[in-house]
């Protein structure tokens, strides 16, 4: 009953509003089979990155022929869920198969107690040789915690871009020979100030963004927060721009950037004879508002612009190539899957679920993804018809979007994709539904012991020019 409520009954691919007419991408090469023992992983996080924008989610204009490559090659699941919308939260739920109200990371100045067992730990504990490279100083082990098992950690450099993240990538991995590995690879360059490199920047804009007619960037700006909008940094981005248009460009040339780098390593991979011997994962953190609820250049709020994020898996050997999955699934079941593919067992307290069925083609029991926001402003619920949203506690971190305690969303993604129309109290049954669930949800928690944060001065002040407020 809870089921066939919650979830309604036409499971396919919801087509993003503004992605009309589907752009269909032929990718021209497959990734092979594989008939070799698999070597290694390269879990691959954009941060920022949200679904829609790319060309293998259906949007009509921005290219990623990089990200449809291995999809092509492999599994592209269509509604996959993050936890968390910020961004050492959502990376410490992916490494460790936990929800945020079990690891209790609530923030980027937050870090990972060390009970949870990690990815790295595992691999590590497999004889892997293991790597991370990571592109906000938050996320350096001596903030986040996020080390563990790491034998190779590269810190957070300043700007340090794509092409250069893949370049210290493959220096280390030539060194290893025969040994197995495990890396974790980090891009920040979809984030805010969104600045691609030439002719990136160019690519989706040909129009003079400093045009003093236009008036567009100026009748956003009171939506943006103070803290981004009054910040230095911020200011200088957008020093002269008129036109909100360019920034968005940006943000598209950022994704087709970090696309053609993404492409670029699996050629790296392809002339080294190693791509039939490397697990793929490339996903996201969290996504990003780009307008909706009146909500720019931020990963503010649970909707689906933040939460729902690019998950494309491609495990040579596997024998499924080209499969798109359409039911919902979360950030956390990338751990068990890649533990079962390399036959590691998983630890006991874990949340996510093995994607094996799901890549095999079967149909397991339906499930509803589990995000919370940070500095637990928030929780959401979110099934293949509904994403019900509860508020928890009263915040302002948004002039359109404040949090009201107690206060409930209900939205009925089949037939309003863009969380328009609040349900909540049209459907009172559906929302008595989640509420139980979510009180089942908030019963059942680990409640883990946080790890000791080092912040300094200037990793706060980095944090605030990236819209963060402590
Ligand atoms: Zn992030």
């Amino acid at each position: 009953m809870l089921f066939a409520l919650l979830f309604g009954c036409d499971h396919g691919p919801r087509e993003p509003e503004h992605a009309k007419p589907h752009r269909i991408v032929m990718p021209t090469i497959n990734l092979p089979a594989g008939d070799t023992a698999p070597l290694g992983v390269i879990f691959v996080t954009v941060d920022t990155l949200r679904a829609d924008y790319l060309s293998s989610y259906g949007h009509a204009r921005v290219l990623t022929p990089g990200f449809d490559r291995v999809a092509s090659g492999g599994v592209l699941f269509s509604q996959a869920i993050s936890q968390s919308t910020t961004t050492t939260p959502s990376h410490a739920s992916m490494f460790t198969s936990l929800y945020l109200q079990d690891h209790n990371v609530y923030s980027n100045f937050e870090a990972l107690g060390n009970a949870p067992r990690t990815l790295g730990e595992l691999f590590a504990g497999r004889g892997f040789r293991t790597f991370s490279i990571a592109n906000m100083r938050h996320l350096n082990p001596e903030v986040s915690n996020l080390g563990q098992g790491i034998q190779t950690f590269v810190k957070s450099s300043n700007f340090r871009r794509a092409d250069a993240t893949i370049d210290t990538f493959l220096e280390w991995l030539d060194e290893g020979g025969e040994v197995p590995f495990y890396a974790w690879v980090h891009f920040a360059d979809v984030h805010t100030p969104y600045q691609p490199p030439p002719p990136y920047d160019r690519f989706y804009y040909d129009d003079d963004e400093r045009d003093p007619a236009k008036r567009s960037l100026k009748r956003i700006w009171p939506f943006l927060p103070e803290h981004m909008s009054d910040h230095p940094f911020f200011l200088q981005w957008l020093d002269g721009i008129t036109d909100v248009e360019w920034v968005f460009a940006q943000y598209q040339g950022a994704v087709t950037y970090v696309d053609d780098e993404i492409g670029r390593l699996v050629d790296s991979l392809e002339e080294r004879d190693l791509l039939h011997r490397t697990v793929i994962v490339l996903t996201a953190d969290h996504g990003e508002a780009l307008g909706e609820h009146d909500m720019y250049f931020v990963h503010t709020g649970l909707y689906e612009p933040t939460v729902h994020v690019p998950l494309i898996t491609y495990f040579p050997g596997a024998g499924r190539q080209g499969v798109q999955v359409s039911e919902v699934v979360e950030l956390v079941d990338i751990f068990p899957t890649l533990l079962e593919f390399f036959d590691i067992p998983p630890p006991h307290n874990m949340r996510g679920r093995s994607l094996w069925p799901l890549i095999r083609g079967e149909v397991p029991p339906e499930r509803i993804a589990f995000s919370e926001h940070a500095g637990g402003n928030q929780v959401s619920l979110r099934s293949n018809r509904y994403k019900y949203v509860r508020h928890l506690r009263n915040n302002r971190l948004q002039p359109s979007y404040p949090f009201i305690e107690g206060k409930e969303e209900l939205y009925d993604l089949k037939k309003d994709p863009s969380e328009r129309t609040d349900l909540s109290t049209h459907l009172p049954s559906v929302v008595r539904l989640f509420r139980q669930e979510l009180k089942n949800r908030r019963k059942d928690r680990f409640d883990l012991a946080v790890g000791e944060a080092e912040i300094s001065n200037e990793t706060v002040e980095v944090l605030r020019s990236l819209g963060y407020v402590r």
